[in-house]
Order: structure tokens, then C-alpha cells, then sequence
């Protein structure tokens, strides 16, 4: 696994030759269909920190002696300043953390499940063999170029345009001249 350096995706090779407006659509359709956990678990997040963060610290003051640990200001002022600085600080990087954790892990899934369920080998690309002209992933074959092993879209739960690869999905920005032009 690479470390993502701001943005989730470019922890993903699958991206690499993706510039980063295709990626975001991506990531906004996972994030779409990812559930209600993607948008409540930054905001539980925040709450259990703040909750952690403004109990446990006053808490901790009433029974350690901190000053001792920790350079403090006198005043008890400023001692509160210090504690909603930090606290919103923990606050606001914890539930970013979590976002983008959530985040890692619905774009593992979502590229999981175009990998060979034998041998964990990318089907990305790979030709489908159709039994018939009709697109029924129930007629509809693939074969895993590593182990050979052969799957039913429909048993493996994948439609055709789910094995395109990622750099072929994006649509020209000038599509709409274009479907003008061709009068589609
Ligand atoms: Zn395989």
C-alpha cells in the first residue's frame, strides 16, 4: 500500500493514469453509492472526539497533576482557550482521518470487485464471450488471463460496461457537439 499524500485515490496504481477530475467523478460515484456510514462516520467521529476531548481533558486536570507533563498556562483563561484550540484542531483532523479511511476502503472495494475471485487478478480489459448478440450478463462470459478460470457476469455480480477499463470511461468533454454532429 502507498501512502495517499493529500488525495485518497493516488493510494491506488489503478489511478495512475487517470488525471484528477476523471478520479473525482469516480470517487464521487463511490462515495454515492457507498451509504448513509460514508456521510455519518466523519460526523460520529467528530462528536465521540469532542466529547473524548472536552470531558477527558478537564477530567484528567481534576486528578493529575499535568502542568507537571505538559507545559500549561497559568491562567485558567487561557486554559480554556488552549482546550477549544486543541480540541478543534483533534476535531477537525480526526473526522478528516476517518473520512478518508471510509473513503480507502469503498474505492478498494469498488476496484475488488472487477479482480478475479480465484487469483485476485484485474479482469479490467479482459474480452467478454457472449453466448448470442444479446448484452445479458447472464449469456455473457469472462476469462482470467492469469488462472484461467472462467466466470458468469451475472454469478459474479459485474455488468460489460463495469470491466471497461478506468483511463477508457471518461466521455470527451466535447461530447455534446460531437452527439449534435453525429445527430445522436
Ligand atoms: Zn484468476
Amino acid at each position: 500500500m502507498r501512502l495517499p499524500a493529500i488525495k485518497v485515490y493516488r493510494a491506488f496504481r489503478a489511478f495512475d493514469h487517470m488525471p484528477d477530475g476523471d478520479c473525482e467523478r469516480y470517487v464521487r460515484r463511490v462515495r454515492a453509492n457507498a451509504g448513509a456510514a460514508h456521510a455519518v462516520g466523519p460526523l460520529v467521529a467528530a462528536f465521540v472526539i469532542a466529547l473524548a476531548w472536552f470531558i477527558g481533558w478537564p477530567f484528567a486536570a481534576t486528578v493529575l497533576p499535568l502542568s507537571r507533563y505538559i507545559p500549561l498556562p497559568d491562567s485558567a483563561e487561557m486554559q480554556f482557550i488552549l482546550l477549544v484550540a486543541t480540541g478543534a484542531l483533534a476535531v477537525g483532523v480526526g473526522s478528516l482521518i476517518i473520512r478518508d479511511g471510509l473513503m480507502y476502503e469503498a474505492l478498494r472495494r469498488e476496484l475488488a470487485r472487477t479482480d478475479c475471485r480465484k487469483c485476485g487478478q484485474s479482469l479490467l480489459g479482459v474480452p467478454i464471450s457472449r453466448i448470442g448478440v444479446d448484452p445479458d450478463p447472464a449469456k455473457s462470459f469472462i476469462k482470467c488471463p492469469e488462472c484461467g478460470r472462467k466466470f458468469c457476469l451475472l454469478d459474479i455480480g459485474l455488468a460489460p460496461h463495469d470491466l471497461v477499463p478506468l483511463e477508457q470511461r471518461h466521455l470527451p468533454k466535447d461530447l455534446a457537439t460531437i452527439r449534435r454532429r453525429v445527430g445522436a
